[in-house]
């Protein structure tokens, strides 16, 4: 197992379309172990193998309290089956977008069909901060980012900001800094 380095926005990959996993090989166990460890060790509660530079469909994903048992789940080429007309908002943060939350509105409740480490099919409906994670991280393996839900006023001062700190390779700072409830992925 390893850690591997978050990709940070600008950085391109984040826009790849993720490719789909034909089989859950070895290849891939390694690649969600490494994933479990990275998104641990950030800390966040999701991470899509894009974000550690692997544009394949995989999704780890941990909501367990800081002090609870660890409740690891895997979501291999996830895809959203349906949505709910209701929507519900959240104070959204990004591992590639570190340090800056913003509220995003989605829908409530969404189900979400996805093959499991065996290979196996399943489907599930998730509400709450499942259902907002889930579409965090199937929005990243379609190179979507949650910033684009937000104003593009807003959008471009944080692309903005970010480039800046690229350009002299630090992190990027933020003025109002939000008490995170908690870090996505
Ligand atoms: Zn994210």
């Amino acid at each position: 197992m390893a850690i591997r380095d978050i990709l940070i926005i600008p950085d391109p990959r984040l826009r790849l379309q993720s490719e789909p996993v034909n089989t859950v090989d070895k290849g891939i166990r390694t690649l969600v172990d490494d994933m479990f460890e990275t998104m641990y060790a950030a800390p966040g509660i999701g991470l899509a193998a894009v974000q550690i530079g692997v544009p394949l469909r995989v999704v780890t994903m941990d909501l367990a309290k800081k002090d609870d048992e660890k409740e690891p789940q895997v979501f291999i080429n996830p895809e959203i089956t349906w949505v709910s007309e209701d929507k519900s908002a959240y104070d959204e943060g990004c591992l590639s977008i570190p340090e800056y939350y913003e509220e995003v509105e989605r829908p409530a409740k969404v189900r979400v069909k996805y093959s499991d480490l065996d290979g196996k099919q399943q489907e599930i409906e998730a509400e709450g901060l499942l259902a907002t994670c889930l579409q965090h991280e199937i929005d990243h393996i379609n190179g979507v980012l949650f910033i684009d839900h937000i104003s593009k006023l807003k959008r471009n001062m944080v692309m903005k900001k970010f480039k800046k700190a690229a350009k002299r390779g630090e992190p990027a700072k933020f003025a109002e800094d939000k008490e995170p409830s908690h870090h996505i992925g």
